[in-house]
């Protein structure tokens, strides 16, 4: 996870797993899984043989652009699109979800996305942009995906990836939610990683939409942590 989620927030979520009884084996590769249903042998690059009932592969995806070869499409890693999510060198094409990769203004780069949300909010953009030809909207998403592991919620808002958190809320080993908050060099909030911590996730999730600078956002966010450490008062 240290791809899509940085180094300190990968490390607690593996402490996480740990906790509940799973064995992490990382730095090592499969060579071959023999057997049969229900009884399995998954072989490892430095010979260790593990016993398994069930395997579960997951490996990553491709986008199925295959089809696309010869249309004149530019096609690298997805069909290639500029800000507006309309492929390069055309004026009404147009790719949405998995297959779209389109220059997000935000990173400076050519961005896929593989979730549900950014197929449905690039799904609004580009039938906004077919309706509307001289009034085109940039693609610019507040990315956001969530996981349940261990009773752990996990939602994850805007770019996280790169580098280490700026700040982080809460003790992930010690309490059961936290907050990793990550702003660029200009002050802004570009993403956040929240655990059990909805009252965190809102202010962030606004503050990522409005484009809060990182020190209009702290004290507020400190007054729902201070609030949070509250011993709890019976009315
Ligand atoms: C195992 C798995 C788990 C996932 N879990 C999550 C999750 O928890 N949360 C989340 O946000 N996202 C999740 N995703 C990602 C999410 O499913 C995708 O981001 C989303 O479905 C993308 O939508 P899409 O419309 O771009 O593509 P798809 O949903 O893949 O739809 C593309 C469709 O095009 C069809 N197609 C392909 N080629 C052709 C052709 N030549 N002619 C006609 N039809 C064609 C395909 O059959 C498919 O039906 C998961 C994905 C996988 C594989």
């Amino acid at each position: 996870m240290t791809r899509s989620l940085s180094t300190d927030v990968a490390g607690a979520a593996m402490a996480m797993h740990e906790a509940a009884g799973v064995r992490c084996l990382m730095g090592v590769g499969v060579t071959g899984i023999t057997g049969r249903k229900g009884q399995l042998t998954v072989t490892l690059d430095d010979g260790t043989e593990l016993r398994a009932a069930t395997v579960v592969v997951g490996i990553g995806a491709v986008p199925n652009d295959g089809w696309l070869a010869g249309s004149g499409l530019t096609v690298e890693n997805g069909v290639v699109c500029d800000e507006y999510c309309r492929a390069v060198g055309t004026t009404h094409v147009y790719a949405v979800g998995d297959v779209a990769r389109w220059f997000d203004r935000a990173r400076g780069a050519h961005v896929r996305a593989e979730h549900w949300t950014n197929a449905v909010d690039q799904a609004a953009c580009v039938a906004h942009n077919i309706l509307h030809p001289t009034n085109l909207r940039a693609y610019e998403p507040v990315e956001f995906v969530w996981s349940d592991q261990h009773g752990w919620k996990i939602q994850v808002v805007g770019d996280t990836t790169g580098s280490a958190a700026t700040t982080l809320l809460g003790d992930p080993t010690a309490d059961r939610r936290f907050a990793a908050l990550y702003a660029d060099g200009q002050g802004l909030l570009r993403g956040t990683v929240v655990v059990n911590w909805p009252r965190v996730m809102v202010q962030c999730r606004k503050a990522l939409r409005e484009g809060t600078a990182w020190s209009d956002l702290e004290p507020g966010l400190r007054a729902v942590v201070n609030a949070a450490s509250r011993p709890e008062t019976k009315a």
